[in-house]
């Protein structure tokens, strides 16, 4: 397939901006980038999607999310609100995963999978829990990314706070479904191991973890330091901070996904610098859990690959892009602090190469050889739009709203806001129709805590 006459920017080492571009797709990837008339003289044969002028770039790529948030949504959380970010997970997160059961499961990926091909997402980084069904809860969510479309790496969440056959029955998700994609070879689907955070994790549990992890040669996807308490715990019960205890336990690595890291200190920043450890941030949720600003310069300063994730906030990434843009700057006093180009930095250069860790191809820019994951977007812009300036025309103009076709592996999961491969009607039904169940679920557990 041909994508003709768009605004191709390819961003990725070579960034350039092609006015009248286009891009020929071989099977699951992209064969040629050059000017509409070269490579329709290069391939005169082949299907040709005509861009009509639309701004052309490789798909978002989201590091850190959590399908299982979804039916938050419009949620009604009895009692007093929460006041500080354990009560927010004891009040909201910890109640709503419990009251997922399969169909709960299904539905919350599967409306977050419409949002993520409708704003242009088309590689999301998962964490999973759904501590009453956790028994093949990843197959019920990757029976669904294979019929989206999407590019989505899963992992269980570990902990102990489900009691040792909780945290036994998520160690072993985690395996079986990391082999089971051994045998499926699925190109979409990819598997991290997940634990939840240190302080919900025992040094036993932690223990079996890494144990399995070793064997399967697999890194981790875990959230570190996200609130102050998650370091006074680690502090108090082990006599030592987050970063140093993962890294003492071996959670730390160069395939280890950490999310977060608002309250590493520089020791922990350096560890972090030296055992290659990515990092995600999600400055939405951070604002939101009023949890702190990361210390994303430091970390980048300190040459350390920082992506951007969602943490279960829309799939919309432009969205983020923007809120790291301005986060920043209020948290410093300082509007030089974290450049445009730094923003988009982390969310193409970044995030594709955490995602290189689950997928060999190349993803995130628009170049012989890469993945043919692309998004056509219905932005015009009306001041030159270059290489340079594209970081500021997507932070004051681009958004997920302005995405129309949207294109994984070569094939068109969205063309023109039609969905192809989800029927969106049907899913948001069926989703209303669940919610009030999970919704009553919740109120449930609510009620039997107290
Ligand atoms: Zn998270």
């Amino acid at each position: 397939m041909l994508i003709i006459h768009g605004r191709v920017a390819t961003l990725g080492s070579n960034p350039q901006v092609i006015d009248d571009g286009a891009l020929a797709i071989e099977g699951d990837h992209i064969v040629a980038v050059g000017t509409s008339a070269d490579v329709m003289a290069r391939y005169p044969d082949t299907e040709r999607l005509d861009a009509r002028g639309q701004l052309v770039m490789p798909g978002n790529i989201c590091a850190h999310t959590h399908f299982y948030g979804a039916f938050a949504r419009g949620l009604s959380i009895p009692g007093e609100p929460a006041r500080n970010f354990v009560e927010i997970l004891q009040k909201l997160w910890w109640r709503l995963d419990r009251a997922l059961d399969e169909e709960g499961v299904r539905y919350s990926a599967l409306v977050c999978l419409v949002d993520a091909i409708r704003h242009g997402t088309t590689t999301l980084i998962d964490h999973h829990a759904s501590p009453n069904f956790i028994d093949g809860s990843l197959d019920v969510i990757a029976e669904e990314v294979v019929r989206s479309g999407l590019r989505v790496c899963e992992c269980y969440e570990v902990t102990d706070r489900n009691g040792p056959d909780g945290a036994q029955a998520g160690i072993a998700e985690n395996v079986r479904f990391a082999q089971s994609l051994h045998t499926q070879n699925n190109p979409l689907l990819a598997a991290s191991f997940g634990l939840h955070a240190s302080f919900t994790v025992g040094d036993e549990t932690l223990e079996r973890c890494a144990a399995e992890a070793r064997t399967l040669g697999m890194g981790f996807h875990v959230h570190v330091a996200e609130d102050v308490a998650d370091q006074a715990n680690a502090v108090r019960k082990y006599g030592m901070r987050v970063g140093e205890r993962f890294e003492s336990r071996g959670v730390l690595g160069e395939r280890t996904l950490s999310a977060h890291c608002v309250h590493v200190d520089d020791g922990e920043i350096a560890t972090l610098a030296r055992t290659r450890t990515k990092v995600s941030h999600q400055p939405r949720s951070n604002m939101n859990n009023a949890v702190g600003t990361a210390p994303v310069q430091r970390l980048l300063d300190a040459g350390i690959c920082v992506g951007l994730g969602n943490d279960g906030f829309s799939n919309n990434l432009f969205s983020e892009m923007k809120a790291a843009y301005l986060i920043h700057k209020s948290a410093a006093g300082d509007p030089r602090a974290l450049s445009g180009d730094t923003v988009a930095g982390m969310a193409f250069a970044n995030n594709a190469q955490i995602a290189s860790l689950f997928w060999p191809r190349p993803l995130g820019e628009l170049s012989p050889g890469a993945s043919a994951d692309i998004i056509l977007l219905d932005y015009h812009p009306y001041t030159p739009l270059t290489p340079g300036n594209l970081p500021w025309q997507i932070i004051f103009g681009v958004d997920g709203s302005h995405v129309t076709t949207t294109i994984v592996g070569g094939k068109v999961l969205m063309r023109d806001r039609q969905l192809l491969t989800l029927d969106e009607e049907a899913v948001a039904a069926k989703a209303r129709e669940i919610a009030p169940d999970v919704w009553a679920r919740f109120e449930d557990i609510a009620l039997h805590e107290g």
